[in-house]
This record gives structure tokens, sequence and C-alpha cells, in this order.
């Protein structure tokens, strides 16, 4: 059955059994059958990915499996307390009354994944879910054709499909699921798509989380340890072929070290990315073009260009671009790609103005010491903050990640991972509540007692 309708009903037939009869133990059971399913096909999710775009083994098992186990590993050792009813103070106008937050699951969800990384980025959410006891449409990016494959077969020998079923195809496939009256729909992609999806959702509305991307900014402090900042950077530029929705886009550097820190930089992605097989290709020629296009917009305007080298549509060696300037196209759209603006400035106030005049970024990242870091993440907003590192923000268990406005719309991962499948839903039992003293007819009595609740609460 891949008929996305017949699927989406079969799912839905069962929501109101799966309400009270997937429990804590069936929902372990799926987990664990995920759990298996990412550790016994390592070799086939390497292959696939090392197919689609060139992924290094080593990244896909650090940013692909290993992400997506920890995040099964947490919820299962979190679950009992996620499920579990939470009791709250009644307040002054509920005493005599209990109060409870019961979470239950939505229902049916749909995910909808990118291609960048495919696999975190489609199982990651399909953990949240069954964590939170719903049913899933996954679809996969079609940008990926081995991996949008291989997930489309191993969920489809791990999982039957009314609980979890996977739907390959472009964007055709997506629009069609997308009118159907999903429970929650998960879209991890770009802001123009989520616009769409958050409009589709309109139509039903459907709950949604949108984890979206943006040119997520870099500064670099007069008192970073530049060493440091370089290594961190070059690493989290050029991680999986730039290609990474929290990368840093551009670097603001304070004047007075800009010059050693370009040169740090470009030695230190000297180091860990010239070896054959390491970077990652441009995912396909559309998006080669575009970036060679970026790099010569801006070298034909007047930016000093190092690196770039390209062998092929897909090949593009790490670039460093000094001399940008904000009409550029590649200071308007996110680059997604081996590229890396380095901009030197003097005035912070200036940087900071120029970061809150934009749309709000995923990722911040400032290097440098507690002051400066302070009045970064005090006179700036973005989904998160990364100080003296980048990256990391994406996988820790305890952090929400999620972006704000442009960026996206409500938080993954973890507990926050399964708040989003959940419907927090209250529940008030009567127990001696003396509210009936203030119901009509309207006596004397009752319009003292009122006055009296309102002297209370006031
Ligand atoms: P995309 O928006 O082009 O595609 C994402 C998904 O949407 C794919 O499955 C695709 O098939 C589908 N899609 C495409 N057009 C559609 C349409 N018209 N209607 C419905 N669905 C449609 O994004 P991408 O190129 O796969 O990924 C890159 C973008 O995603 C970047 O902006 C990046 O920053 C962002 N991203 C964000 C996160 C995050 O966690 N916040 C993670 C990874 C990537």
């Amino acid at each position: 059955m891949s008929d996305p309708a017949a699927l989406f009903h079969a799912q839905r037939a069962l929501a109101p059994a799966r309400r009270s009869g997937f429990g804590r133990a069936e929902r372990l059971a799926a987990l664990e059958a995920l759990r298996r399913m990412v550790l016994d096909n390592r070799p086939a999710i390497v292959a696939a990915l090392e197919a689609d775009f060139g992924k290094h083994p080593v990244e896909t098992l650090l940013s692909e499996i290993l992400p997506v186990l920890q995040e099964i590993a947490h919820a299962r050792r979190h679950l009992r307390r996620w499920m579990r009813p939470r009791r709250v103070w009644p307040g002054l106008t509920g005493l005599g009354a209990s109060a409870r937050i019961v979470p239950q699951p939505k229902g049916v969800a749909l995910i909808i994944a990118p291609w960048n990384y495919p696999v975190t980025l489609a199982l990651g959410p399909v953990v949240s879910a069954l964590a939170a006891g719903c049913s899933v449409i996954l679809k996969p990016s079609e940008m990926v054709p081995q991996t949008s494959a291989l997930l489309a077969s191993l969920i489809g020998q791990c999982f039957p499909p009314d609980l979890v079923a996977v739907v390959e195809g472009g964007p055709d496939v997506a629009t069609a699921l997308l009118a159907l009256p999903f429970d929650h729909i998960f879209f991890t992609g770009s802001p123009e798509v989520g616009r769409i999806v958050m409009a589709a959702a309109a139509r039903n509305l459907t709950s949604v989380t949108l984890e979206l991307g943006g040119k997520s900014p870099v500064i670099v402090g007069g008192d970073a340890d530049l060493a440091q900042a370089a290594r961190w950077i070059a690493w989290g530029r050029f991680f999986n072929g730039g290609q990474t929705c929290v990368a840093p886009d551009h670097v603001f550097v304070e004047a007075g070290v800009a010059a050693r820190f370009s040169a740090m930089i470009k030695d230190e992605t000297a180091r860990m990315w010239a070896e054959p097989g390491n970077l990652a290709r441009v995912v396909n020629a559309r998006h080669g073009a575009r970036l060679r296009g970026l790099i010569g917009d801006a070298a034909a305007a007047g930016a000093a260009v190092s690196g770039g080298q390209s062998a092929g549509d897909t090949a593009l060696a790490p670039t460093f671009l000094e001399g940008t300037t904000e009409g550029m196209e590649v200071s308007r759209q996110e680059i997604f790609g081996p590229v890396l603006p380095l901009i030197p400035f003097s005035d912070l106030d200036q940087v900071l103005a120029r970061i809150g005049a934009g749309p709000k970024p995923l990722a911040l990242y400032v290097f440098g010491g507690r002051a400066l870091a302070d009045r970064v993440v005090g006179q700036t907003a973005s989904g998160s903050v990364g100080v003296n590192l980048t990256l990391l923000t994406f996988s820790h268990p305890n952090l929400p990640f999620g972006g704000i406005g442009n960026s996206g719309l409500g938080a993954a991962h973890g507990y926050e991972g399964f708040r989003a499948f959940s419907h927090e839903r209250p529940v008030l039992t009567n127990r001696f509540l003396p509210m009936a003293m203030l119901f009509p007819p309207y006596t004397m009595g009752v319009r003292r007692l009122t006055d009296l609740l309102l002297r209370l609460v006031r």
C-alpha cells in the first residue's frame, strides 16, 4: 500500500485505539525495533550516503547514526517520566479541584525530511513521534534517491504500514500528503517551502513544527582564542560539504585580528579537508552552479576569492571570500555549501544591528570572552547560540532545537520532540469546588463573595 490517502486512512482508523492501546511497553518496543534497524544496517546507510553525495563514512556515523541512537536512548530512558500525568497547583479559583496535565498522542503525524542529513532528520522526528504514541507517514527527500529508497525498504521491513510508513517522491507527492488532515506536520527544510507547508496545514488547522534554515552568523572577538575559533569554524562550515542548516554562514571578525584569523582558518581548513574524500560533494549540479554563481558574482563585484577549485559539477573545494558587501547575492541567500565570507569589523554595534535587521537566524556563534558572549546573547535573537563552538547546539539531548521566525517554529529533540507530537491535555476534576456559591441568582451574598475574591487575587 503506497497510496498516501489509503495509508493515511489506515493509520487514522487505528488512532482512537492507539490512544489507550499504544502504551509505554508498545512504544519502547517500537523504539527498540528502530534502534535495531539503524544498528544492523550501518553499512547500507553509509553506502547510500556515499552514493548520494560522497559523504565520508565517519561523518555518516557521527551525524546520521549517532544522533538517532542518542535520541532513541534518551527517549527510552525518560519515557516513563514524559508520559506521566503531571499534577499542578490549582490556584485560588481552582481550590477544591484536582488539576492534571495528561499527555496524549496527537494521532497521525506527517514528517517531511530534507536531503542534507537525510537519516537523522527523517528518523529523529520518527523517534519523537513514536515516543509520543503517534503513527507516522515519512516523506524523505527525492534529492537523495539511494537513502530515500533505503529508508523505505528498511521501514517497510521493520514496521507495519499502519504504524510507520514511508512515501517516496518530490514536491508533487508532498503536496498530495499535505492535503490530508494530519494531526501534526513536522517539516524540515527551507523557509520557502516552510511557508507552503504552513499554508497547507492552515487549511486543515493542523499543528506544525517547522525546522527551517537561513544565514547563521559567527562573531569572532578580538579576545577570542583564534586557534580554537579557526578549528571549530573550519570544521562547522565544511562538515557535510557545508550543507548543514546550522553551519556558520559568514564570519564577522574583529579588524585587529582579521588578517591573523584569515591565515589561521585557511591553514586549518587545508589541514582538515585537503585529503580526497573527506569533503562531501555538493548535492547536485544545480546547487553546484548556484554556488559557483555566488562566488563569480562576488568576485566580479570586487571580493577576493581563495580556494574554490572545482572538479566537475559537484566537487567544489573550500572557498573563502574577503571583501564581500551587503548588496552581493552571497550576503543575501543561505550559502549552504563550502563557501565562507570573512568580514572584518571595528564596531560591534554595527554587526549586531546588521544581524538584527535580517531574518532571525537558526544559529549564532560567538568566539571570545564572557563579556562579549553576554553582550551578543543579550542583544540578538536566534534559534540557538553556540559560544566557542559550532554545530553542537543541534545534538545536545537536553536542549530544545529549533528556530525562531524565518528559521522555524516549535522545537525538536528529547522532551521537546515528545511534546511536539503530544497534546498536553488538561483534566480538571471537581472535588469540593466552592464555585457553586457564585452561581445565580446574584444575591447580595454572591456580590460580597465576588468582591472578596477580587480583593484576594489583586
Ligand atoms: P527543501 O525545502 O527544498 O525540501 C525539504 C522537503 O520539502 C523535501 O522532502 C522536498 O521534497 C519537500 N518539498 C520541496 N518542495 C515542496 C513543495 N513545493 N511543497 C511541499 N514539499 C516540498 O529543503 P532541502 O533543500 O531539502 O534542505 C535545505 C534547507 O533545509 C536549508 O534551508 C536548510 O537550512 C534547511 N534545513 C533545516 C534544518 C533544521 O533542522 N532547522 C535541518 C536541515 C536543513
